[in-house]
């Protein structure tokens, strides 16, 4: 199996170091608000990761924070703890908002078939963690003490800019101001937070009352559930510059050696090509494409048409061709149900297998898949292939298709109308020879094509 490392910038081959379990760190949600398509973007990379480490024979130990305390609205420090403003805003107490979000978090990728982690850990369980691994950095002399907090001091760690590739020099020199004057480097961070007497969420530490800095958590909890070296951390691109630089210090500092062997990166998904945002009315949920008429399964059928390493563009186009296409893909699935035609599978399942293999490849093996269905005849071994690389694709191949047997069963079958779908794409691609080619399997399966104004109309003969 091969994944692309962020860290040495290419695709390596992967074995987890005990040669059984891979144990992976995702960074999880912050709950301060429900969680928008981009963030669910993120967890189904993972949730295909972990399923094609298991498609491998892996078994998975699949770790993943909650952050309900700690992550600042700037992610390098700035700013108010985004649960605790979120809490004043509302006027609703911080502890209650992170459980409601956590538990629709759940909700929102269960509906998804994202398998939960096995272990899922909240940043405010883990407090004294974090409080001793940040002493420990202040004995080893990667700390340093303000009125304001504790920092790590970046001058200490000379692989600091490592993962993302800074030039720190330039960094520093082209820094804005530093809003924190007793901070060294505009690159140290905070490993724990006084408080003044007001902020909600607040715990006894050596320097006083205060709260964890975001990075710390996850370098705390990775330490905790799966030791001091481990096989894969995830995110999304976004925190490979500060969150994830800022992890690789503390870990290595702390520990003398790199905790981490893959990193791994899911990319972003833009909103008609842009950023999505609260302020320009473009943040969904899951809620808000149900609204429209789309399940989570056709998000996540329109996700798998993108490599997780490219960015993904959504628009309600885009998801509504993904709807169709879906609805189509389970009716042609269904079709190969008890069929006894001999028709090939074997070929399919090798290439699915490899595509997801090939650094999570999952629209190459959602191309195979559609080749392997499409072809003429109904077999039940198909049906089984289907079934065994919907293992990792999670498309739950095996549902009923409403929408298009609606659609099909007073005209053609299910199969057969797969076959039209394909001969209008190819025809769309203007690849002319694909497109009869088609044309002249389905007349010889008994199936007249007519173009019509209304569109092609298929009907048997
Ligand atoms: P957060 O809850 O803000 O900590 O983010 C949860 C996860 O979603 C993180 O791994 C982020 O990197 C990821 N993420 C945030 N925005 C997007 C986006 N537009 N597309 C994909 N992933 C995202
Ligand atoms: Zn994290």
């Amino acid at each position: 199996m091969k994944l692309y490392n962020t860290l040495t910038r290419q695709k390596e081959e992967f074995v987890p170091a005990d040669g059984r379990t891979a144990g992976i760190y995702a960074c999880g949600p912050t709950v301060y608000s429900p969680a928008h398509i981009g963030n669910m973007r993120t967890y189904l990379f993972v949730d295909w990761l972990r399923r094609a480490l298991k498609f491998e024979g892996y078994a998975v130990k699949h770790v993943m924070n909650v952050t309900d305390v700690g992550h600042l609205t700037d992610d390098a420090d700035g700013g108010e703890d985004k649960v605790v403003k979120e809490s004043r805003e509302r006027k609703t107490d911080p502890w209650e908002i992170a459980r409601a979000v956590t538990e629709r978090f759940f909700a929102d990728i269960d509906e998804l078939n994202v398998e939960r982690p096995e272990i899922v850990c909240k940043a405010t369980g883990h407090i004294p963690q974090m409080i001793a691994f940040t002493g420990a950095l202040m004995q080893k002399g990667h700390a340093y003490e303000t009125p304001d907090g504790i920092y790590f001091d970046i001058s200490t760690f000379p692989g600091y800019g490592r993962l993302s590739g800074l030039d720190l020099e330039a960094q520093q020199a082209g820094a804005r101001v530093e809003v924190n004057p007793y901070k060294r480097h505009s690159a140290d961070f905070a490993l724990w937070k006084k408080a003044p007497r007001e902020h909600i969420m607040q715990w006894e530490s050596p320097w006083g009352m205060g709260y964890p800095g975001w990075h710390i958590e996850c370098s705390a909890m990775g330490l905790q559930y799966l030791g001091e070296r481990f096989d894969i951390h995830t995110g999304g691109v976004d925190h490979i510059p500060v969150h994830h630089e800022n992890e690789i210090a503390q870990s290595e500092a702390l520990l003398g050696h790199p905790a981490v062997r893959f990193w791994m990166h899911g990319e972003f998904l833009l909103i008609d090509g842009g950023k999505m945002s609260k302020s320009l009315g473009n943040l969904y949920t899951l809620a808000d494409l149900a609204e429209r008429g789309y399940s989570p399964a056709h998000f996540r059928y329109f996700c798998a048409g993108a490599h997780y390493r490219n960015k993904l563009n959504f628009t309600w186009e885009g998801i509504d061709a993904a709807k169709t296409s879906y609805d189509r893909l389970l009716a042609a699935v269904r079709a190969h149900r008890d069929g006894t035609d001999a028709v090939s599978a074997e070929p399919y399942l090798t290439q699915m297998r490899e595509a997801a293999g090939d650094d999570l490849n999952i629209p190459k093996a959602v191309g195979a898949l559609w080749s392997m269905v499409r072809q003429p005849g109904r077999s039940q071994a198909v049906y089984d292939a289907v079934m065994e690389i919907d293992r990792v694709l999670g498309l739950r191949l095996d549902s009923a298709p409403q929408a298009a047997e609606e659609r099909t069963t007073d005209t053609v079958p299910p199969d057969v109308q797969a076959l039209v779908e394909t001969r209008q794409a190819a025809k769309a691609a203007k690849n002319y020879a694909e497109a009869d080619r088609i044309r002249d399997e389905l007349r010889a399966m008994g199936y007249e094509l007519t173009d019509t104004k209304e569109g092609v109309q298929c009907r048997k003969v």
